[in-house]
């Protein structure tokens, strides 16, 4: 078991012109917390796993584990163990040797490997499978054993590097919620990279968003969809993604509202938005970007009453998915949103839909900078690690305290050892 630490960790690649593939990456990873790095292709997630994994040399900054500095320490000595999208089991090794195999090199004695080959396969289900060739393994089962690979070694940190993305949607949505036990159960800290936002949201204590080498930000699931700290955080958590409208922000009354559409013919008012006034305010007669997810839009047959939604639009996509229903909807003024229904009401291409919007849920950024107004929340404030406490009512307590403050390889086991 360890915590981790990374410090102003960038790295540039040679011969890349300076291009900083992660820059001044910093986190604390608390001692059995689950961390998810997750971000489009290109951020740096494999680059910032490489470097906590020891593959890849760090150019700036520091990577402890525990209290040990382990920029200069090989990964064989780092006591991690990796999983990786392709998990390349040794193809004439039974399962049992894929799994022995890392002790045996470390000359571990043949009755002790029997005990850690047997009880990891009972943990995960596989013990039936010990004397399978890889071969003969579905897709489901050599994840498994690849992850059993990795397990027998007792390491303190699990790495995991895109494990799923090999495997079918029903598959993968199995395995998910058995690497969330599996973790549970080993009460070690795991570090997981994906490029998949359903994964991140329903793995991690924390996620961990990365663009350009940039962290985002750093928060629990339900912050980050609930306070997204920029557009590219809200685009990038939720699907179908928050609809993005230009607005303007005016003041009438001493009211706030956002002014929508190419000639502003949609006024919502910003009342019930959580938000600093002052902070809205300054806003005022500059550029503005409203956003709102789908699922905080509902259909309506009656006209929005005015403020409080957007009126005259029509159904032109609709994607029935059973449970819910997407659907496109052109508002007059050049807006197109989507908006995410649950109930089965029947939905015809070129239906009149009026949206009406949940006040509290409507985002405000700075158009010029894409920082959220609404909400706002630093990622430097959150790179402290999630507090290990299943106490629901902790959190609950906390957030009421401050609402009434506010006044309202190949697996490779760990690359070393001759692997
Ligand atoms: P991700 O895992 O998020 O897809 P990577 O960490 O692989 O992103 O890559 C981050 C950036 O570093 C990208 O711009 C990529 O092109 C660059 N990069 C990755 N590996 C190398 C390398 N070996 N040499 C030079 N540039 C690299």
């Amino acid at each position: 078991m360890a915590s981790i630490t990374l410090k102003d960790v960038s790295k540039v690649y040679p011969g890349s012109g300076g291009a900083r593939a992660v820059e001044k990456f910093s986190l604390e990873i608390a001692d059995r917390e689950f961390v998810v790095i997750v971000g489009p292709s290109g951020c740096g997630k494999s680059t910032t796993f490489r470097m906590i994994a020891g593959l890849e040399e760090i150019s700036e900054g520091s990577v402890y584990i525990g209290d040990t500095l382990v920029n200069n320490v090989p990964p064989k000595d780092r006591n991690i163990a990796m999983v990786f999208q392709s998990y390349a089991l040794y193809p004439h090794m039974s399962v049992y040797k894929n799994m022995a195999f890392a002790m045996k090199m470390r000359r571990v004695k043949k009755q002790q490997i029997d005990i850690r080959v047997r009880e990891t396969a009972a943990l995960l289900g596989i013990s039936h499978l010990l004397a399978r060739k890889p071969r003969a393994l579905s897709g489901g089962e050599s994840q498994r054993v690849a992850l059993g690979r990795a397990m027998v070694r007792n390491p303190e940190v699990f790495l995991l590097d895109e494990p799923l993305s090999n495997l079918d949607a029903k598959l993968r949505a199995d395995m998910r919620a058995e690497i969330v036990k599996l973790h549970k159960k080993l009460e070690t800290t795991f570090i997981y990279v994906t490029h998949d936002q359903t994964e991140a949201m329903t793995m991690g204590d924390r996620i961990v968003l990365m663009n350009g080498g940039h962290i985002m930000q750093v928060d629990s699931p339900k912050n980050i969809y609930d306070h997204p700290v920029n557009t590219f955080v809200a685009g990038f958590i939720g699907s179908p993604r928050m609809n993005f409208a230009d607005c303007a922000v005016e003041e009438r009354d001493g009211e706030l509202f956002a002014r929508l559409g190419e000639n502003g013919e949609h006024l919502i008012s910003l009342g019930g938005v959580n938000a600093e006034r002052g902070e809205l305010r300054a806003l005022v007669g500059k550029k503005a970007t409203f956003g709102i997810r789908p699922e905080h839009l509902s259909a309506v047959s009656e006209a929005a009453p005015p403020g409080e939604g957007f009126s005259g639009g029509t159904a032109d996509i609709i994607e029935a998915l059973g449970a819910e229903t997407n659907i496109y909807v052109d508002l007059p003024d050049g807006l197109r949103f989507i908006v995410r229904e649950f109930n089965d009401k029947p939905v015809f291409r070129g239906q009149v839909i009026n949206l009406r919007v949940m006040p509290d849920k409507i985002h405000i950024f700075d158009a010029e900078t894409g920082d959220a107004i609404t909400g706002r929340r630093r990622a430097a404030e959150n790179t402290e690690p999630a507090a290990q406490t299943d106490n629901i009512e902790d959190e609950i307590a906390a957030g009421v305290a401050e609402a009434l403050a506010a006044g309202a390889d190949d697996n490779n086991d760990n690359g070393g050892d001759g692997l």
